[in-house]
């Protein structure tokens, strides 16, 4: 606490992300990184920016990441927006559509992030507890409001919610806009981002930092009508009018445009994730239903906190939240087929060796 803070400052809570040690070389199975290096394209076309272009300042409007975009989705380059990774999209968003006055509705458990963006702006959150196997109801998210936000798949449960109940939401939702997270659905559940011609209050959202490995790069975009990218854009350029480096936007284009590498790297994570479901299992384990690039598991014996200070003493990181409901819960990102063999057998020695 400082007395030149302002009492919005003072009164934040900020998201705390995941922890990024450094005391010895970890598995890093905590931050749902993507464990394949990106594209080997979009390093060379990232290598040939530094090369070339850094002494002039970047395109402003970002049209070429725009415009690939666009041809990608079949949408109008005034549909699509980009940001410094999904995380700026969401502040915009936040701060472009949603009216301090009236609750923003999100799910109880889902990305904590949300929170501290409703707060940032002064906007009151309502949270639409989940039910008990942790899936969503779109029937619950009605009453007085103004917004909804739901990642899909939710983290950290992982769980998908099928592309009809995002209609259902939209279409039951009018006045109000209904923002989609989809930071995790290229691991196997269904885009929205098809649904933006047919609904003017439907935000997508979307990043490269997941089924893309370039969460080092900070690149994300929402797919919308133009009325929402318009909106988002007033916001953005009421800050700082340059969007994306060129780094950026030459290694976002060669990524995007590389469908043969991400297509091979996403399937060799979703079936990472099937075998390692299957395992955990077998070995007694709670996982829910995953669609993304972690799965959410409980065991029935061993308490999560106690199983996450143990992996992490033999060198595996996972995460843990200490909140409700999730307490005995380990949200774990899948890794390579080695890590997870790893991430195993540190389980299975745990089981045979209770402590
Ligand atoms: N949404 C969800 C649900 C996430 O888990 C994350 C990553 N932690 C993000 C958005 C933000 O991703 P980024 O800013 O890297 O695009």
């Amino acid at each position: 606490m400082s007395k030149f803070w302002s009492p919005l400052t003072a009164s934040l809570e900020p998201y705390v992300p995941g922890e990024q040690p450094k005391d010895k070389a970890y598995i890093k199975l905590n931050t749902n990184e993507n464990p394949y290096p990106p594209s080997p394209k979009a390093i060379a076309a990232m290598t040939a920016a530094i090369n070339e272009d850094l002494r002039l300042y970047p395109d402003p409007n970002s049209e070429v990441l725009v415009q690939a975009l666009a041809k990608k989705h079949g949408l109008a380059p005034q549909q699509v927006f980009v940001g410094n990774g999904s995380d700026e999209i969401l502040a915009f968003a936040f701060a472009s559509f949603f009216d301090p006055g009236k609750p923003v509705l999100f799910p109880d458990i889902t990305y904590s992030f949300y929170k501290v963006y409703a707060k940032f702006y002064g906007i009151t959150p309502k949270l639409i507890p989940l039910d008990e196997q942790f899936n969503i109801n779109v029937d619950h998210y009605t009453g007085e409001h103004g917004g909804i936000v739901i990642p899909n798949p939710n983290a950290p449960t992982a769980i998908p919610l099928p592309l009809d109940d995002v209609r259902r939401l939209v279409e039951s939702n009018p006045e109000q806009v209904v923002l989609i997270d989809e930071a995790y659905v290229d691991f196997g559940a269904e885009s929205a981002a098809g649904l933006v011609h047919q609904y003017p209050n439907l935000l997508v959202v979307q990043t490269l930092s997941k089924s893309r490995s370039l969460a080092g790069l900070r690149v994300g975009f929402a797919f919308g009508s133009e009325e929402l990218i318009e909106g988002l854009n007033r916001t953005k350029n009421s800050f700082n009018s340059y969007t994306l480096d060129r780094v950026a936007l030459a290694g976002s284009v060669a990524a995007i445009e590389d469908h043969h590498y991400f297509a091979a790297t996403t399937a060799k994570v979703v079936a990472t994730r099937e075998r390692v479901r299957a395992r955990l299992q077998e070995l007694g384990f709670t996982v829910t239903p995953s669609k993304a690039n972690f799965v959410f598991i409980s065991h029935p014996v061993i308490p999560a906190k106690r199983l996450f200070e143990v992996l992490r003493e033999q060198g595996v990181l996972v995460r843990y939240f200490a909140s409700p409901r999730i307490d005995n819960f380990l949200r774990v990102s899948i890794g390579t087929d080695e890590e997870m063999d790893s991430f195993l057998a540190a389980i299975e020695h745990n089981l045979a060796h209770p402590t």
